[in-house]
């Protein structure tokens, strides 16, 4: 790498592994090789699905926590602890409750032992810049979510850092206002009245992060890393409905979905293989809701997932592990952006009661084999019962304690539903009581 394009870049993160350790003897993968670059007046979106590190991510990069293995550079300068080049908003607001929003702003420039008259100075540049004009006495619970999430701002701002860390920031806001926030932080940036070089923007929506990106990582989960890159050249302002921009939406979508086909055709691509494979938690009343939904009209079976996110109002972190679940269980095919119903799934959509639940443990005991070993096991116990702890601890051989509890509720409510097996949360026993 030459002098020159260090000089440009304002973060260089180069193989970012990250574990977590998880008391007894599995540790929990959440970032492997992650490399990333941002360069001098970028907007770089993180792109992936909840629990996929990103949060992990941009705690190592304020270094407010190491990475297990890599490093981390915010202009050249090797990052050991909290780096005072960076400032970091957070999805919640977490300001303090007993300090107005001008000590609120001014907080940050203390701990750097910056004289008073001038903290009074920035800080109050930053409120009026971020539009808090005349809210400077104001405490926060006096504040809207919209007025609070800018106060964040202006407190990250104020200390004019080189690289501005966004973790979800508009997530928490409601549709209206996440959107104006976006809007007013778009424009300052667009007329160069930021105070900072670059931001990073963590988000788990495709259209926030086309909307207000030059550039995309696609970041997969277990464990994160990028798996993709998509630089956006679409001018400033953007319109969602802009063909382009629409064109741009399917790509990610469906490259976020390319994964899960390429490593595992109609496996519904979750981690891990046999009893040991990671389940995500869909409840049965989505999972049939998703069928009602896409056997009937105007879909007819088949339609283009951000069509259908945007239909249902749902974004990838909720529609994605439906779609996938249903893949798992071959009640859906996911393939470059698209779902479509297999046969078994359009019986279910028109079958009645009995009917479904009969399709359902069908395909359950033929394509989870967390579910056809517990009851494979309670088929050769006399007493037809065993406790939890006996499966828990099977599947913390293949994963951490956290994913075997998540793993074990997803086939509980998978399984009582379909009558494969019943489950005693009192006494965390599982047995044959209720299926015939
Ligand atoms: P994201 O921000 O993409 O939702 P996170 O970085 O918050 O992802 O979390 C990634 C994974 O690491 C998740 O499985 C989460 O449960 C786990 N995790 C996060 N923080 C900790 C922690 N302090 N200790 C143990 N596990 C953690
Ligand atoms: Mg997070």
């Amino acid at each position: 790498m030459s002098a020159n394009a260090l000089d440009r870049d304002v973060v260089t993160v180069r193989d970012v592994r990250h574990f977590y350790h998880k008391g007894g003897s599995s540790d929990l993968l959440v970032l492997d090789h992650v490399d990333l670059t941002l360069h001098d007046n970028e907007i770089v979106s993180l792109l992936g699905r909840s629990g996929s590190g990103k949060s992990t991510l941009l705690r190592i990069i304020a270094g407010l926590m190491p990475a297990s293995e890599g490093r981390v550079a915010i202009r050249e300068r090797l990052v050991s602890g909290p780096a005072p080049d960076v400032a970091m908003v957070f999805q919640s607001f977490a300001l303090f409750p007993w300090l107005t929003v001008l000590d609120n702003v001014e907080i940050g420039l203390e701990a750097q032992g910056v004289p008073a008259p001038e903290r009074r100075r920035r800080a109050l540049a930053a409120i009026d810049l971020i539009g808090l004009d005349g809210f400077e006495s104001a405490y926060p619970k006096e504040l809207s979510g919209g007025m609070r999430q800018r106060v964040g701002l202006a407190r990250a701002l104020v200390v004019h850092p080189a690289v501005l860390l966004m973790d979800e920031p508009f997530s928490a806001l409601d549709v209206l206002t996440a959107e104006t926030l976006r809007t007013d932080l778009l424009d300052l940036w667009c007329e160069g009245r930021m105070p900072i070089r670059a931001m990073l923007l963590v988000t788990h929506n495709i259209e926030e992060a086309v909307l207000m990106s030059d550039r995309i990582l696609v970041f997969s989960s277990n464990p994160g890393r990028v798996i993709a890159e998509i630089k956006v050249t679409l001018p400033q302002p953007r319109n969602r409905l802009d063909p382009a921009f629409r064109q741009i939406v399917d790509d990610i979508y469906a490259r976020m979905t390319a994964r899960a086909v390429g490593n595992a055709p109609k496996e519904g691509g979750f981690p891990g293989t046999g009893i040991g494979m990671i389940l995500p938690h869909v409840s049965t009343n989505l999972l049939a809701g998703l069928m009602e939904t896409l056997s009937g009209p105007p879909y007819d079976g088949r339609a283009d997932l951000p069509a259908l996110a945007s239909a249902l109002q749902m974004e990838v972190d909720e529609l994605f592990p439906i779609a996938e679940t249903l893949q798992l269980l071959r009640f859906a095919e996911v393939e470059g952006g698209d779902i479509h119903l297999t046969d078994a799934a359009r019986r279910f959509a028109t079958g009645g009661v009995d009917e479904r639940k009969r399709l359902f443990a069908q395909n359950l005991m033929a394509y989870v084999p967390a579910v056809s070993h517990i009851r494979r096991i309670l088929d050769d116990r006399p007493s037809h019962k065993a406790p939890r702890a006996r499966f828990q601890d099977e599947l913390e051989d293949f994963m951490s304690p956290e994913f075997a509890d998540r793993t074990l509720h997803a086939v509980i409510s998978w399984a009582r539903y379909g009558e494969v097996f019943a489950y005693d949360e009192g006494a965390g026993v599982f047995s044959l009581e209720n299926p015939s």
